[in-house]
């Protein structure tokens, strides 16, 4: 029920289903939330449940929510379907003012802790509800501590909170200009509308775009009533893993304080002892915590992060929630738990994000390197980054926009932080422990992470940090390894990865599920061996202009461009013939019995031209020419829009020789590939295409190229269409016939859709997101409304008319794993993307092949 009750709320009933101890309380639901945004109010009747359910729990634990005597405290927390860590709000301890304190004192016979619980309420419930900064609460505690000459706050003294607390309620008087509010019914209210309004806050917006999350309704409510971890050396909190979250291996693992609350470990404000120490102080209790992460695993088929309490001894369950990995562990976890029979082959696959896969790519430091390591923290997310240093989440963003990599060096991060994280290449903090949110975030991000450094002292005013007599200023260079914890001065030559036995085995199950083919993106015949290394079935897309770039070829092209007749021309396609030619082999070589879609000539030619009359006056000179002359060419070539212009097919209606030339390198190389031994699959792709008309003069075109050496092709070639403009779309019955395939070009194809160029779209699209008009970015997911209904029609079209007709995509979103999935629902053979992204693209087409194929086999 993780829609109606969030993550959190359907755990906790769960939990309570399994006998697991879990503290008494209810959830309000997130359609009860979602009610509130749109009427800002609660649904009839609300109120009347609410009592009933708050009634059952005072009698349940034998409190009284208010009272004098014994008083009920409870916890308010928030929780969505999916999980947005430390991104909404939370308050404990809620139920406290001056007279129940005095209840809670008789009752517990602790003063000390009472007076603790309290000024943390108040503080929590001014931060979240009231708005009154956390800092300021930081202040005064901060100069309590200096004044009383103690490090840290389990130093002080019943007298000193108790005095706290009430400097803490005078600061919410003055900065409010109202009294702190007692009623601990007004609190209850007040917190329950903060948690719903939570769910728009900046930070939590920013998670759900940053992680993809659309669709949900809002967050749940839960109220529990309170356990307490801070009542003395026989209490506790942590967190626990029920697997090794960084590495994947089958250990429980974790970390807990003693007498501390809520939030403490997660905050990094103390770092935590390890889980294993656990068992040396309470064994009993660590005999029954393992029991039960034993057996949340196996409930959920999954790995589990458990978060507990200890009061006086007493073991509390709070949550338990699918553990947040590495790409790394996600694999090793996913192979062991088929191998223990946990789970199915499928589920594996389905257990496994495919966006983390790009995590597996990230670079190391190599093996062999001696590192002069300046300081060593925690070795909180694995990965090696080089950067310059920043010290806060907005200057990381600043320079990252201009062009820089940055580390962002933080005493300790918080959930605010979050887009100053996504910008850096990696994270350093001074302080907290593995599952401080540093850690916690940098994981799910995949990104490098050394947290609790605490040779280090950050001073964020300066904008310095300093590691005993060294100082690191702002935009220093330095190289973090968050494998092994380790600070570097300056910048080390990182070393590409390398996959670990789990990755292939995984990786080959996938391939397994998969019913569409893998193709890469790859313009030379390195990215065609890389593609292939990574899995590549093929190339679905080898941009031929990419290689008239290179510095012996542009003066050719250039030489064509300037001809001033045929003849010209082609005396300067010939020269680039032989050069095209090698490329070609040698992509086929790589590509040894895999088809091998090259796209022949697509922009227009004045971006072969130099743009500047300083440029155009040296490039006359070099090609001994008139620079008027060249001028005039220039002027002539140029585009009002370039986009819409004179380019794809087009350029080969008016010139055919290009085509022409194109077409021989390729046949010529296959020819010569096929002499060698290689089995070649060409296939000749046409780009731009709106009309059939276009296709028909041009597939000619081919053919008659093609016709000249009948007798020495042994191997089939297919002649086809990229589909990149609505046209071709609506027409693609009209285009079939003469194309032996098709392959979406859905870069063209959405800015064309939309109307907008992609080279401009970056100046709105950011405010389309921010204003919601776009859940996601078009050009990098596709736009299944618009974009996608074109596509379904082209497929439908053209398949009707040719049932075989192989059907693949080339644009970017072929390794975007939700456009992998809608091209499986959508019939296409292939996806076709960036080698690097091949591993991301096989799994996403295994798991939509296992949503949508197997869904009725369970555990094939
Ligand atoms: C496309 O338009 O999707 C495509 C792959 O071609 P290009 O990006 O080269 O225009
Ligand atoms: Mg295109």
């Amino acid at each position: 029920m993780k829609e109606l009750l969030g993550g959190k709320g359907a755990v906790l009933a769960d939990m309570t289903h399994l006998e697991l101890p879990v503290p008494f309380g209810f959830t309000i639901t997130t359609e009860a939330c979602h009610f509130y945004h749109l009427n800002n109010g609660y649904p009839t009747g609300f109120e009347e449940e609410f009592d009933i359910h708050l009634k059952d729990m005072e009698k349940r634990t034998g409190k009284q929510f208010g009272s004098k005597e014994n008083p009920l405290l409870v916890s308010v927390r928030s929780g969505a379907k999916i999980s947005m860590p430390g991104m909404m709000d939370t308050i404990l301890n809620l139920g406290l003012n001056d007279e129940t304190i005095q209840g809670l004192i008789k009752k517990t016979g602790n003063e000390r802790f009472c007076w603790d619980a309290y000024r943390r309420f108040i503080n929590m419930f001014g931060d979240v509800v009231l708005d009154v900064p956390h800092e300021k609460f930081e202040e005064i505690m901060d100069k309590m501590k200096k004044e009383k000459n103690v490090k840290l706050d389990t130093q002080l003294t019943s007298d000193d909170l108790k005095n706290l607390t009430s400097k803490y309620r005078r600061l919410v008087t003055d900065y409010t200009g109202k009294d702190f509010p007692d009623n601990p019914r007004e609190q209850l209210r007040l917190a329950i509308e903060a948690v719903f309004k939570s769910w728009d806050n900046k930070r939590a917006i920013a998670y759900r775009q940053i992680n993809k999350i659309t669709g949900l309704f809002g967050t749940a409510v839960n109220i529990q009533s309170m356990v307490f971890g801070n009542m003395g050396d026989t209490s506790g909190t942590g967190v626990a893993f029920t697997r090794n979250p960084s590495t994947g291996s089958k250990e429980f693992y974790g970390e807990f304080l003693i007498n501390a609350q809520g939030e403490d470990v997660v905050a990094g404000i103390r770092t935590p002892q390890k889980i294993e120490t656990l068992e040396k102080i309470m064994p009993d209790v660590y005999k029954q915590l393992f029991a039960i992460q034993k057996k949340l695993e196996r409930h959920y088929k999954n790995m589990q992060d458990i978060e507990f309490t200890i009061e006086c001894g007493r073991l509390f369950i709070l949550q338990s929630r699918n553990g947040k990995r590495t790409a790394q562990a996600a694999i090793k976890i996913a192979v062991s738990m088929v191998k223990e029979k946990l789970i199915s082959r499928a589920d594996a696959i389905k257990q496994v994000n495919p966006d983390q896969l790009n995590q597996l790519l990230h670079p190391t430091i190599p093996a062999a390197y001696k590192a002069n390591v300046l300081c060593k923290g925690l070795a909180a997310s694995p990965g090696a980054a080089v950067g310059k240093v920043v010290f806060t989440p907005e200057d990381a963003c600043e320079w990252v926009e201009d062009g820089e990599k940055v580390i962002l060096v933080r005493k300790e991060t918080s959930p605010e932080d979050i887009q100053g994280m996504y910008a850096a290449q990696a994270i350093l903090t001074a302080m907290g422990g593995m599952t401080s949110h540093a850690a916690v975030v940098c994981r799910g991000m995949g990104k490098p992470c050394v947290a609790g450094c605490s040779s280090i002292h950050v001073d964020v005013k300066n904008k310095i940090f300093s590691c005993g007599d060294v100082i690191v200023k702002e935009g220093d260079i330095i190289t973090l390894n968050g494998s092994a914890g380790e600070i570097i001065l300056g910048g080390v030559k990182l070393e590409e990865p390398a996959m670990s036995p789990e990755f292939k085995i995984f990786m080959d199950w996938a391939d397994k599920f998969r019913t569409m083919h893998v193709r890469a993106n790859a313009d030379t015949p390195h990215d065609a061996k890389v593609g292939r290394e990574f899995g590549a079935e093929g190339i679905g897309l080898c941009r031929t202009e990419h290689m008239f770039f290179e510095p012996d070829r542009i003066p050719l092209i250039r030489e064509m461009i300037l001809a001033e007749d045929i003849i010209g021309r082609k005396k300067a396609l010939d020269k680039l013939l032989p050069l095209q030619k090698q490329d070609f082999i040698e992509i086929f070589t790589a590509m040894d019995g895999y088809p091998v879609t090259i796209r022949l000539l697509d922009p227009p030619l004045h971006e072969f031209l130099p743009n500047t009359s300083q440029q155009i006056n040296d490039l006359a000179k070099t090609m001994n020419i008139d620079p008027e002359q060249l001028k005039k060419t220039a002027d002539s070539l140029h585009e009002i829009n370039p986009m819409l212009g004179h380019r794809g097919c087009r350029l080969a209606v008016t010139y055919p020789e290009i085509y022409e030339m194109q077409a021989r390198a390729i046949i010529e190389a296959a020819i010569e590939a096929t002499k060698k031994g290689i089995k070649v699959l060409p296939e000749i792709e046409i780009p731009i295409i709106g009309m059939a008309g276009e296709l028909k003069l041009l597939r000619k075109l081919v053919e008659d190229v093609l016709e000249n050496y009948r007798d020495q092709i042994k191997f089939p070639v297919k002649i086809g269409t990229m589909i990149e403009l609505p046209r071709a779309c609506l027409t693609a019955d009209k285009i079939a016939p003469y194309a032996d395939f098709f392959s979406f070009g859905t870069n063209d194809l959405t800015q064309m859709t939309y109307g907008f160029s992609r080279d401009d779209a970056g100046k709105f699209l950011p405010v389309y997101l921010e204003k919601g008009v776009f859940e996601r970015d078009p050009t990098e997911t596709i736009d299944k409304p618009g974009v996608g209904e074109l596509m379904k029609l082209c497929v439908k079209l053209g398949r009707g008319i040719k049932p075989e007709l192989e059907i693949g995509i080339c644009g970017e979103h072929g390794g975007e794993p939700e456009s992998v999935k809608f091209c499986h629902n959508i019939g296409l053979n292939y996806v076709s993307c960036s080698p690097y992204r091949i591993p991301l693209a096989r799994l996403a087409a295994a798991q939509a092949a296992i949503e949508y194929t197997y869904k009725l086999i369970p555990n094939p």
